[in-house]
């Protein structure tokens, strides 16, 4: 029988293992194998037709060593809780590693967003929000958007935070409409982190961006931007992807119309008509001949059943865990240099921490200002992260672990255990 993937299974592999290359003894770091604490909530939701559907909710603080839980929630119908264990450990790992001074959290809830009108969504979003309510707000736990949620989300739980609280907290979640203290460059950032990561793993290969053949799956919040930030640095987008289909062309494709056919809410690619294209599965789009590969979907795409198939030289995790554990060994040998997704994604929490920061300060930042200061962050930790791997002789995201692990291991042991 297959085995079935269990994302925080793979998670503790590499605590695991990197703790060994760091030389820890097991009491330096067994706080850090163990979510600190997980709710499962049920959301009882009254549909259109009038009908009761209930579905399961959960929200998981992985850490809070070095600040509040910080984490998506996800609407997808895959949720499930060690998925969201093992997404709220990333979390984890993907503040320290650019060191803002945040935990690690992640929710979600097990349902299909798209088969819910406007209304069931934002009935959902407050029951839920209700339930997980004794466990956020700004100085405990900053819920954000991912898979399946968006800013008006992020709004609605705003609101229902804020009603209980008899105050507006807009600091309790981040990735908000503007009007309500969301960040200028926040929609654009966790992109803009990818295209940063992308374009130093291409200097430090002394490679020139002009022209490189690049290939992303998936063409949501993540992909999208990428897709135009690559395209602007001169990149050659090849092949993009949706749930729907991939779509290829061998001498480029047109990002701006394409980005411009998917601005409409619920157009797929199937249905896109451009000049040249060839339409392609998704697995095919992995095992095109490229030099980026961008997974921006969804995790365990790459995995030891596909890993010998891939033709990239280089993947930046766009996604969180696109690429199995057991697949990085096998990638390694076959010379495939990956960036992984606690570097490579991380420019939207780290923005969300510059949001957070705007909202308890009551300011406003300028978007230059906004990019600039991502700019520093992402550069400096790939730089801190390219250097151990050096220094480990090991891979990037070997190295991406060890810099955040010796964080969270250096918080624990100044904060001791309590009593
Ligand atoms: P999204 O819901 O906006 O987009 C997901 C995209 O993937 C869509 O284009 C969808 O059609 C496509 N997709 C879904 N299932 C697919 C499949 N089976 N095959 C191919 N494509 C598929 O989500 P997003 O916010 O862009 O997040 C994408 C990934 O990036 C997730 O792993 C998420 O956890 C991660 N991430 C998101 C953020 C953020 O700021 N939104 C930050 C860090 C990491």
């Amino acid at each position: 029988m297959e085995k079935v993937y269990n994302p925080y299974e793979d998670l503790l592999t590499i605590i695991d293992s990197v703790a060994g290359m760091l030389g820890y003894e097991e009491s330096d770091y067994s706080v850090i194998r163990y979510p600190e604490r997980e709710l499962k909530v049920s959301v009882p939701v009254e549909m259109d037709d009038g009908t009761i559907k209930v579905f399961e909710g959960y929200r998981v603080h992985y850490s809070t060593l070095r600040g509040p839980a910080k984490g998506g929630i996800r609407y997808h119908q895959d949720v499930n809780a060690e998925e969201v264990k093992a997404l709220a450990g990333w979390m984890a790992f993907k503040c320290a590693v650019v060191n803002v001074p945040y935990g690690g959290g992640k929710g979600g809830v097990k349902v299909d967003p798209t088969k819910l009108s406007q209304k069931e969504i934002n009935r959902l979003t407050r029951r839920y929000t209700a339930m997980i309510l004794p466990i956020i707000g700004p100085e405990i736990d900053i819920p954000a958007p991912d898979v399946g949620t968006n800013a008006d989300v992020m709004a609605v739980i705003m609101d229902t935070y804020s009603m209980f609280k008899g105050h507006s907290v807009p600091g309790v979640v981040t990735g908000k409409p503007i009007q309500l203290g969301g960040s200028l460059g926040r929609t654009e950032a966790t992109g803009r982190g990818v295209m940063i990561a992308t374009r130093e793993i291409l200097k430090k290969l002394h490679m020139e961006p002009k022209g490189t053949p690049t290939v992303i799956q998936g063409m949501g919040n993540v992909g999208s931007q990428t897709a135009r930030l690559l395209n602007e640095l001169g990149l050659k987008i090849i092949a993009v992807s949706d749930v729907s289909t991939g779509i290829y062309k061998e001498d480029g494709l047109n990002i701006p119309e394409i980005l411009d056919f998917l601005s409409v809410r619920g157009t797929l690619l199937k249905d896109y008509k451009g000049e040249g294209i060839k339409f392609i599965s998704n697995k095919e789009l992995l095992e095109l001949e490229t030099v980026v590969l961008i997974p921006a979907a969804l995790e365990n795409q790459i995995n030891e059943a596909n890993a010998n198939d891939i033709k990239a030289k280089i993947i930046v995790e766009a996604a969180n865990g696109p690429v199995a554990v057991s697949a990085d060994p096998i990638l390694k040998d076959r010379g495939i240099l990956v960036v992984p997704d606690i570097l490579a994604n991380s420019g939207g929490v780290v923005v969300s921490y510059f949001e957070w920061v705007q909202n308890i300060q009551s300011l406003a930042w300028e978007v230059e200002n906004v990019n600039a200061e991502l700019e520093k962050v992402m550069v400096k930790a790939f730089e801190e992260v390219y250097a151990k791997s050096l220094e480990k002789n090991t891979t990037l995201r070997n190295s991406a672990y060890m810099v955040a692990l010796e964080r969270i291991v250096n918080a624990k042991k100044v904060r001791g255990i309590f009593p």
